[in-house]
């Protein structure tokens, strides 16, 4: 570019123009892409100033001029590299997208699908069906009046034979995104209306607490409509399908996971619980926490007096699963229970015996438990998860003020319920010891189901060793003599 005295100006004095302030008052605009203005030929740099439009690469190169580069020889319209990648772009809208599908795939005289499904021969539906599982059959039948019709009422019936139970409750499990105020009842395999929605609150045990009137509620059931938790405390397989359901389709169709997290300080047991639920990806998960002071050196009677409750078959006080009776569990909360220090005896019975006196530790000492007692355990039955660990915890109950801080032996089990959609269910099956045989070691991933919980409410556990519960894989049960 040339100015008046016919030199091309210097770099200094083009950077200052780029640069210079907006003393005129005139604003940068946002230009549009599309507007007449860009069409304008404009070959002042000055212009192209005003219009927002700077490029610090071209100031910085004396050898060419940015502005005299963007003109088309052949039009004198000046280039715009950005309107350019701009019209590569969709700008209008798909209506004429809608209007050809519209004209090359439906036309009106197109026969209607009703029509078409009832010219089809008897014998290809026939075999058509004979390709479906019977829940599938069964839903093709209620798409419309006229499948309906030419797959007549047979399904139905033998949906509803004994013989064909999972298939019906795999059947009306389709329809449970459909039904908020029903809840499907396993005993009867039947949509029941829920009494207390949007209430439903788990209780102890000893308190009726139907969730929908049922004719067989009292009947025996051959598959566990409930899994034991604690003392006087089980969890109702229709609170996990109310709280997955809830999840999955929304509050209206049952109750959010904390509303069954509960803390239990029961009178008639040394123990308190702590009992949490969370989900993760579709399953509903348990972390129930135990805990109980205990003396130091019990002997073997005191140490089961602590932890078998008398009152339930001698079923530990903590949570457990079916195989609680197999494998290490048990010896494992006493081989804890032996490492709580026992202290000194008073120095002046000491010093009847010597000189030689030990002092008594200091509060707070926290004790390591052995390679034995302290890794995470796995039930290898079932997806449940056990920690055992000793806390040094404060006793608000004892009287001496002394005395308040004390050893409290811990059990934390983690646990996977399933999915809530059937009580023969895997997760829900193995826990309660019915059911395939489950290998937990295979089917649990990596993080391990106390690793997903804690994460999930924002806790890192320490790396554990995850071992076995049962390393010997003994099924013994209540036959076994190691478990008492
Ligand atoms: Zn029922
Ligand atoms: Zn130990
Ligand atoms: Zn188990």
């Amino acid at each position: 570019m040339a100015d008046s005295t016919g030199r091309k100006p210097s770099l200094t004095s083009r950077l200052a123009r780029a640069f210079k302030s907006k003393s005129s008052g005139e604003k940068l605009r946002k230009k549009s892409w599309g507007g007449p203005e860009t069409r304008k030929p404009s070959i002042s740099p000055t212009t192209a100033t005003q219009t927002g439009r700077r490029s610090m690469g071209s100031a910085m190169r004396p050898d060419t001029d940015y502005y005299t580069d963007q003109i088309d020889i052949q039009t004198g319209e000046r280039r715009d590299d950005t309107e350019l990648l701009h019209s590569l772009a969709h700008t209008g809208s798909f209506d004429s997208l809608n209007q050809a599908f519209k004209e090359h795939v439906w036309h009106k005289d197109s026969p209607r699908g009703n029509e078409l499904f009832s010219q089809l021969p008897q014998n290809v539906w026939e075999i058509f069906v004979s390709h479906l599982t019977l829940p599938a059959a069964a839903s093709l039948a209620l798409t419309c009046k006229v499948i309906q019709t030419r797959l007549g009422s047979d399904i139905f019936t033998i949906l509803n034979q004994p013989l064909h139970r999972e298939d019906k409750i795999s059947f009306l499990l389709l329809l449970d995104s459909t039904l908020p105020k029903h809840l499907l009842c396993y005993q009867c395999t039947t949509y029941h209306r829920r009494t207390q929605i949007g209430h439903e609150k788990l209780k102890a045990t000893s308190i009726p607490n139907p969730l929908y009137h049922c004719p067989l509620a009292n009947e025996p059931t051959p598959i566990p409509l409930n899994h034991r938790l604690i003392p006087s405390h089980r969890l109702p397989f229709p609170f996990t399908q109310l709280v997955i359901r809830g999840q999955r389709y929304g509050p209206s169709y049952g109750i959010p996971a904390d509303a069954l997290s509960r803390r239990h300080r029961p009178s008639s047991s040394p123990w308190t619980h702590t009992l949490s639920y969370s989900i993760n990806s579709g399953h509903l998960l348990l972390r129930s926490t135990s805990s109980a002071f205990a003396a130091p050196g019990l002997p073997p009677s005191g140490q089961r007096n602590l932890l078998y409750c008398p009152a339930e078959d001698y079923t530990p006080y903590f949570s457990v699963c079916a195989h609680w009776r197999d494998g290490l569990l048990m010896s494992l909360c006493k081989c804890a229970l032996s490492h709580i220090p026992i202290p000194p005896p008073p120095i002046t019975t000491q010093l009847h015996a010597g000189p030689a006196i030990t002092l008594p530790k200091p509060a707070g000492t926290i004790v390591t438990l052995c390679s034995n007692c302290r890794p995470m355990r796995r039930c290898p039955d079932c997806p449940s998860e056990y920690l055992i660990e000793l806390r040094f915890t404060e006793d608000r109950a004892e009287p001496v003020p002394s005395m308040r801080f004390k050893q409290a032996i811990s059990v934390t089990r983690w646990a996977d319920l399933g999915d809530g959609s059937t009580p023969v269910g895997r997760e829900w099956a193995a826990i309660n010891g019915t059911g395939e045989a489950y290998e937990s070691f295979e089917h649990v991933g990596k993080r391990g189901i106390s690793g997903v919980f804690e994460q999930r409410n924002g806790v890192t556990l320490p790396g554990q060793r995850m071992l076995s519960l049962n390393p010997k894989g003994e099924r013994l049960g209540e036959e076994g003599d190691g478990w008492y």
